[in-house]
């Protein structure tokens, strides 16, 4: 399954592909994927500050850079562990395509219901990217804890995926000389 969307370059949502909506109205997680709009900005449809930073961050790389990026993540269903990736690539006039992929899917006998909390409300920690919550301090993904869940969340980034993309940026300016990068960009 391949879901994608279009942003112009001020991160305009200008075309969706047609799997969105079915893809939207089949899964009953999809608070946490993104509901998208054309005509919308993307940032209005990513809940979490830190959700929404790491979102503008690697935009600002693949139009900065020239180069596509990808992001593995979780978007799971209250029943079923989902792993994506997302492919960021750019386009002439400062546009990006952002293609979801998905990589692999695991059906468990198990309910996880995952639901935004309202401001104020007692809720949560859940990372938009591996799904995890936070527990008393620590990362755990609700699906390993073996029993049903009723979560009411907030979303945010772990610290292992706030550091990711970091990490793998410096790894390809590690392995890409300047130079390369210039002239892909350019
Ligand atoms: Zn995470």
């Amino acid at each position: 399954m391949l879901t994608a969307y279009t942003l112009d370059r001020r991160d305009r949502i200008i075309a969706v592909s047609p799997e969105w909506d079915q893809f939207a109205l089949d899964n009953e997680g999809r608070s946490a994927c993104a509901d998208l709009v054309v005509g919308g900005r993307l940032m209005d449809a990513i809940t979490g500050d830190s959700v929404r930073m790491f979102m503008t961050a690697i935009l600002m790389r693949v139009r900065v850079s020239g180069q596509s990026e990808a992001v593995s993540y979780r978007c799971d269903s209250p029943t079923t562990k989902r792993r994506f990736v997302m492919v960021l690539e750019p386009l002439a006039d400062g546009g990006v395509r952002v293609t979801h992929h998905l990589e692999h899917e695991e059906l468990t006998n198990l309910r996880i219901r995952v639901r935004t909390a309202d401001y104020g409300q007692r809720a949560l920690q859940r990372c938009s990217i591996c799904c995890r919550i936070r527990e008393e301090g620590v990362w755990v993904d609700p699906f390993e804890e073996n029993r049903n869940r009723d979560l009411w969340v907030i979303h945010t980034l772990c610290d292992d995926c706030k550091q990711a993309p970091l990490q793998r940026y410096r790894q390809r300016q590690l392995r890409d000389p300047p130079e390369t990068a210039q002239a892909l960009g350019a």
